[in-house]
């Protein structure tokens, strides 16, 4: 079989519910989490050669996994060769695999400015490219200077800012693994950076549900206004269906309560979309992915 020679990385029906924030749904008919880039390489290649779907998986912050799963190969790079991160200079390297906010908060404590408004933005560095991630109105390729990415055929290449800036525009990074990111950022004072990444994780974690509960962030917001906002004014905070209920505390995110499936959530997501189109005429669209 294609999954022979990776025996020792590879899982068969591996639920997916506990690698996503949502704590929800079904199994990977494949799961692999690779422990260096040449391996990853040869993973994909035999996968595509085999004719196998392929999927990356971040921290799942932006999934949500349906009831009867995902076939093909689900891969996460969460391993030790994917989640280093490095100062060079103005620069700093980090692995697909680093969380976002770890990133941000070894940049400001290294006195480098730039990338203080993502913390408290959950996931990884790779899933937060993918997804081009914004916080305070400020991208998170702003200051992205190269990536080194992977192709379903295992070959690996550098992008420079330029071709990023392309790249982000047609939105071919869907079929590409983001291995490693390399940011670019001005010097600044630590103690002035560190106060000003308190003050806004401390306005973020305000504006999103507690950190303990299971949950995911909805819909993108159409330019000018805010999806938040326009749940709220259709009278939807804390709506539920199921163990699925609108947050009382931001209405574009759904909280999973205990025994949440995954069709409660999908329930919630076209109910919410309908009332919203029915009351304020604003189709919204998905950020969520759901696989
Ligand atoms: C509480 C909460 C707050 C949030 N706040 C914000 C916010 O302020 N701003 C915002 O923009 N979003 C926000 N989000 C959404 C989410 O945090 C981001 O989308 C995040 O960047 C997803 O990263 P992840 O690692 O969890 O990716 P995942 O959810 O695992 O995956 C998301 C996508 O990225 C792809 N992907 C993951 N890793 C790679 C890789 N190495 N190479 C290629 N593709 C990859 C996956 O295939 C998938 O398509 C929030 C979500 C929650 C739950």
């Amino acid at each position: 079989m294609w999954y022979d020679p990776f025996k020792s990385i590879i899982r068969r029906d591996e639920p997916l519910a506990m690698h996503t924030w949502f704590q929800a749904g079904g199994m990977a008919e494949f799961y692999a989490q690779p422990e260096t880039q040449t391996q990853a390489a040869e993973l994909v290649a035999a996968a595509s050669e085999a004719d196998i779907p392929i999927r990356l998986l971040g921290e799942g912050s932006n999934v949500l996994i349906r009831n009867d799963g995902v076939s093909g190969l689900v891969i996460s790079l969460d391993s030790p060769e994917f989640q280093k991160i490095v100062i060079e200079g103005n620069c700093i390297k980090a692995g697909a695999a680093a969380r976002l906010g770890r990133v941000v908060t070894t940049a400001v404590h290294a006195g480098l400015a730039g990338l203080e408004d993502f913390i408290g933005v959950p996931g990884s560095v790779g899933g937060a490219l993918h997804v081009h991630v914004a916080a305070n109105m400020t991208k998170v390729s702003r200051c992205l200077r190269s990536t080194t990415e992977m192709d379903f055929q295992g070959n690996t290449f550098a992008k420079s800012a330029e071709e990023l800036a392309t790249t982000y525009q047609d939105k071919s990074l869907n079929s590409l693994i983001i291995l490693e990111a390399t940011f670019e950022l001005e010097p600044d004072d630590p103690k002035t950076l560190a106060q000003q990444m308190q003050k806004r994780w401390i306005l973020k974690k305000s504006q999103q549900p507690m950190s303990f509960q299971c949950c995911g962030r909805i819909f993108k917001s159409p330019t000018g206004a805010s999806a938040g906002e326009l749940i709220d004014r259709a009278g939807l905070k804390g709506a539920r269906i199921g163990g699925a209920v609108i947050s009382e505390r931001h209405a574009n995110y759904i909280i999973a309560e205990p025994e949440c499936s995954s069709e409660d959530i999908i329930r919630l997501i076209d109910l919410v979309r309908d009332q919203v189109h029915k009351r304020t005429d604003v189709l919204l669209d998905l950020e969520l992915e759901i696989w």
